[in-house]
């Protein structure tokens, strides 16, 4: 179950984590683009878990629209639009919701997925967030409980590091090509960490 605090605790985690690992997001990106997802994913989740740390909030559509904000208005890159869509989409699934149960999880997920795919116009094989959204939603909407939480977390990871092998033909790595081969996407990673964060924030 996710509620108003579980959700704001994931903001928060998601944010230490990013903090964390920013420089490896930075290189990975400094590979195959131009140096800067760590730190446009740290600043924007930085910014949008100390709006919602300060607020408070009538429902989790009221929280992820606030999120989705936070991510607009801190976040020049294409992940800044890209992740705000996402939690758009969260919270038109969730709006006057104070609890969200796994069956509204996967629904949210989808809708955000979908948002994902609007935006960015991108397809499974193409080395972006899309490669790991894809299956993380499948997984939760196959299996609506705790077990397909799990199992999301782990295609989603999976998912990440197959990036790896695929010559990007979207985002800023397409520039590359074929010379994209053998480095993960950095938006797929943190995607990957995103499903991981929020599978511990809600169990
Ligand atoms: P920028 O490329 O503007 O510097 P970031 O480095 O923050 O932005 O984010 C790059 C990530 O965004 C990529 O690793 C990829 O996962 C994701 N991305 C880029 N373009 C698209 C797209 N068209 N659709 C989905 N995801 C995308
Ligand atoms: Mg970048
Ligand atoms: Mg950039």
């Amino acid at each position: 179950m996710l509620t108003i605090e579980s959700m704001q605790a994931f903001i928060e985690a998601y944010a230490a984590r990013l903090e964390e690992l920013c420089a490896v997001l930075d290189d990975l990106d400094n590979r195959i683009g131009d140096g800067d997802h760590g730190t446009n994913m740290a600043r924007g989740f930085r910014t949008a878990a100390d709006r919602t740390a300060s607020g408070t909030f009538q429902d989790l559509g009221a929280l992820c629209q606030t999120v989705a904000m936070a991510l607009l208005s801190s976040v020049g890159g294409a992940s800044g639009p890209l992740y705000a869509t996402a939690f758009m989409r969260f919270a038109q699934s969730w709006n006057v919701c104070t609890h969200v149960d796994y069956a509204k999880l996967a629904t949210g997920v989808a809708a955000a997925l979908e948002g994902l795919r609007a935006r960015g116009k991108a397809e499974v094989g193409e080395k972006t967030m899309i490669d790991v959204w894809t299956p993380a939603a499948d997984a939760i909407a196959a299996h609506p409980d705790e077990t397909g939480l799990r199992e999301a977390v782990s295609r989603a990871t999976n998912a990440a590091l197959a990036t790896r092998d695929i010559a990007a033909t979207k985002g800023r790595a397409a520039y590359l090509g074929a010379r994209s081969v053998g480095t993960c996407d950095p938006g797929s990673i943190s995607s990957a960490m995103f499903f991981e964060e929020l599978a511990d924030a809600i169990a």
